[in-house]
């Protein structure tokens, strides 16, 4: 009788650990939009916004509280969360999202990164010293990351496996049909040249055949100083850029003055899905993307 009790609790307990969601830390927003996707019923919360520096944050102590109940962390890695993703894990002191963990998964590591720098010297503000880690800006990336995703949360939730995996395959195809008609709308972009502000967006000039012929920042993770931007100034005048394009979250002051001296318009781009509106899915941010772009190829 005993016996028989303990089983049917011990079964009541195991189909209740199943039918829990799966808790999951995202470090910024595109990677909790990709996680929605591929498992809609996870708790997901995402520890930065558009409109902060995922550089820069502050290990704030919901964070801690979010990550000590995750059960994945999905960040980017290549050392953009160097600043504070170590201090969450230490201070969150939960061991299934510390290093080398498979419920830690780094986006970097999915892909091949650009911009690795031959000579790194931090002292000098060099915060991309593994390559730029701007990888979801690029929508191929974007999908090897999420084939990946599918993989570890099959390996982490192995009832669930399946759906992750058609969920995925479902998506790939509908990105991969986004992605031609995102491309063929921007074409008349190829081969423009427009100035940045950091390369937050470097991957999507490679994809869509744009060239930044100066960056605002002296050294990535430099402000621009007022010497730097006279450098710029006269680099760019030859040439005139598409546009002067800085992110959403950046002192807007650095473009203005530069888009005031050459005449053309400065973009705010969000560098990441939004908080609300069209644009806080990959598909409407990435949609936004190519219309801001667009904006200023137009003549007003
Ligand atoms: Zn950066």
């Amino acid at each position: 009788m005993v016996s028989k009790c303990l089983l049917t609790l011990f079964a009541a307990t195991t189909v209740v650990a199943h039918a829990q969601p799966l808790r999951i830390f995202a470090c910024e927003p595109e990677w909790a939009a990709l996680v929605r996707v591929l498992a809609p019923d996870a708790e997901v919360s995402s520890a930065t916004h558009v409109l902060q520096d995922p550089h820069h944050i502050e290990a704030r102590p919901a964070l801690i509280g979010q990550l000590r109940r995750a059960d994945l962390a999905v960040c980017t890695g290549a050392s953009l969360e160097a600043g504070w993703l170590p201090m969450l894990q230490q201070r969150a002191a939960n061991p299934a999202v510390q290093m080398g963990k498979p419920g830690l998964f780094f986006a970097a590591e999915q892909v091949k990164l650009i911009g690795i720098p031959e000579q790194v010297d931090r002292s000098n503000g060099d915060v991309h010293a593994e390559g730029n880690p701007h990888l979801h800006l690029d929508p191929h990336r974007l999908q090897e990351v999420a084939a990946a995703l599918a993989e570890r949360l099959a390996h982490l939730d192995p009832t669930g496996a399946p759906a992750y995996r058609q969920r995925y395959l479902q998506w790939a195809d509908r990105w991969q049909q986004r992605m031609a008609g995102w491309q063929s709308r921007a074409a008349s972009l190829r081969g423009q040249p427009v100035v940045a502000q950091h390369s937050s967006f470097a991957y999507l000039w490679a994809w869509l055949g744009l060239r930044q012929s100066a960056d605002l920042e002296p050294k990535p993770g430099l402000p621009p100083s007022p010497g730097h931007l006279q450098q710029v100034l006269s680099r760019v005048r030859s040439e005139l850029p598409l546009a002067v394009v800085q992110t959403s979250y950046q002192n807007p002051q650095p473009g203005e003055w530069l888009a005031r001296q050459t005449g053309r318009p400065l973009l705010a781009l969000p560098a990441t899905v939004m908080s609300e509106g069209p644009a806080a899915t990959l598909d409407g941010w990435f949609t936004r993307l190519i219309d801001q772009l667009l904006s200023a190829s137009t003549p007003s």
